[in-house]
């Protein structure tokens, strides 16, 4: 049997970066089967429903590359793969259960069930307590018929039997026992006709042949009623294997990783940005941070997964390859931004230049720079040993592109004198009738020249970088020289002269 697994977001707003784990996991393991993966929204929550949301799953996942093979706005045989366009179908199935006495009609308002809760504590609607409710296993049966024609709103709750284990074989949790006695009567439909998430989710895995549930561990403890559900259906031939991921960890500290943890420590932990209606509700995102989608992909992979051995950077196809559940951890795996940082840096510095300067081009474009494809890949080819994330190359490298707009001060007093200044005037004619204005050249050129002059490297060569960059922590100085070209490096020689000059008289 193929491979066919599912992400299955609900739209209640910006896809957590946790939801994306899941989907390349999902995507991983139906790649390296040769099956079929599957995007299905869930929106049967009205309530919870947030315009934007989809829209933002479906970006999210053409982000990073994780394009589904089937679901909405891909295709596919199975459809429709937005949940609240499939109504009639858990209507069909809920009302099945009930003819097979595997679920029940209740007419609870909610006001009977608010009483039963102050009556109770811990109230859970099940098979001690539903005789003293209004549904059609305590009330007669003409009564529920008539209530039924009276247009009566009704739920359908599954009928839990107590006394049964229910038993998970879990693929990354191994064997999980829960006792049914706890578990509670849940509502399969609701009085607006709309599935709960428990029936909508099994309906649909059975009917879209899903063979393998892979989900946050935060879904495991529904699982039961999942494995109950199955059964009244009479579907335990074909349900799923189900593997129930680990969570992410904050940063520091206990708990998973929550949307508030981003403001708190100034990191995204979305992978877009998201405008909400209010500022706690916007949060930045991965890409806009400056991430690549491959380092994005390559540092989730490893939150929760590892095959062992040294290797840490994945191309999607290694992944592909290496991936298994039986390699994911039970416990949680810690969200570490700087490790995120640190692939991302790795990518950069392994990318095609040119790849990576149309990367850069709108970043250049936003900030006004006019800066030509041929340039910016001089720039990325200079920079790209020292940046961690996209934005780098325009802020840090930002006096490629414009005049200097700080000179570092203190460095300048520390290495300027009067004195030098002839040798300077010397060098900046050198410069400037340089035979051949490349790199390598230029260097030997200027070495040679500081030896002539009797001077040392260390005595002029941090007061040319200071000149052209304004600070000394540019990339290596002639490379900077050559992108930079003759004029403009001829000219901010000078200007940076003067600068020095009227810094140390400032000081004197
Ligand atoms: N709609 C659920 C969610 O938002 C799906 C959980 C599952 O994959 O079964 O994550």
């Amino acid at each position: 049997m193929s491979v066919r697994v599912r992400f299955a977001p609900s739209p209640t707003g910006a896809l957590h970066i946790g939801g994306v784990r899941t989907a390349l996991y999902n995507y991983l393991f139906a790649r390296q089967h040769g099956g079929t993966f599957i995007l299905r929204i869930e929106d049967t929550d009205q309530n919870r429903y947030v315009p934007g949301a989809e829209a933002y799953i479906v970006e999210a996942l053409k982000w990073v590359g994780l394009l589904p093979d089937e679901g909405v706005g891909f295709g596919g045989e199975l459809g429709p793969y937005r949940q609240s366009e499939r109504k009639p179908v858990y209507h069909q199935y809920a009302h099945e259960l009930v003819a097979k006495g595997k679920a029940y009609f209740a007419f609870d308002t909610p006001e009977a069930l608010e009483a039963a809760r102050q009556a109770e504590e811990n109230f859970t609607y099940n098979a001690h307590t539903r005789h003293l409710l209004s549904n059609s296993l305590s009330l007669p049966a003409e009564t529920v018929q008539q209530r039924l024609a009276a247009g009566d709103p009704y739920v359908i709750r599954l009928r839990v039997e107590p006394g049964q284990d229910v038993h998970i074989q879990d693929l990354i949790r191994g064997a999980v026992v829960f006792q049914s006695s706890e578990l509670d009567d849940k509502v399969l439909l609701k009085t607006d006709g709309m599935p709960t998430y428990h029936l909508a989710n099994i309906v649909d895995d059975h009917l879209m042949g899903i063979t393998h549930v892979i989900r946050g561990e935060e879904w495991l403890p529904s699982t039961a009623h999942h494995v109950l559900l199955y059964q009244a259906f009479g579907w335990t031939d074909t349900m799923p294997q189900f593997a129930h991921l680990p969570l992410i960890l904050k940063p520091v500290g206990n708990g998973k990783l929550s949307k508030r943890d981003g403001a708190k420590f100034g990191i995204p932990v979305f992978p877009l940005a998201w405008a909400g209606e209010t500022a706690e509700d916007s949060f930045p995102g991965f890409r806009e941070a400056g991430f690549l989608p491959a380092a994005t992909l390559n540092f989730l992979a490893l939150l929760g997964w590892h095959p062992g051995g040294d290797q840490e950077i994945f191309s999607l196809d290694e992944l592909i390859q290496a991936f298994s559940l039986e390699h994911i951890s039970k416990g949680g795996a810690r969200f570490d931004y700087e490790k995120a940082k640190w692939f991302n840096q790795r990518y950069i510095q392994t990318m095609d230049p040119a790849a990576l300067a149309a990367a850069i081009q709108p970043l250049a474009a936003a900030k006004g720079y006019q800066a030509d494809t041929a340039f910016l890949s001089q720039v990325v080819q200079l920079m790209k040993e020292r940046v961690t994330v996209l934005p780098d190359f325009v802020e840090q490298g930002y006096y490629l592109f414009e005049a200097i707009k700080l000179y570092d001060d203190e460095m300048i007093a520390k290495k300027w004198s009067a004195g030098l200044q002839p040798a300077f005037e010397a060098l900046i004619g050198a410069v400037e009738n340089a035979p051949v204005f490349e790199a390598a050249p230029l260097e030997e050129q200027v070495k040679q020249f500081i030896q002539d002059q009797g001077l040392k490297p260390g005595e002029v060569l941090p007061l040319l970088r200071l000149a052209l960059a304004g600070t000394m922590k540019g990339p290596a100085v002639f490379e900077m020289a050559a992108v930079l070209g003759r004029a403009e490096s001829t000219r901010r020689l000078r200007e940076g002269m003067d600068y020095f000059n009227r810094c140390i008289a400032a000081n004197a």
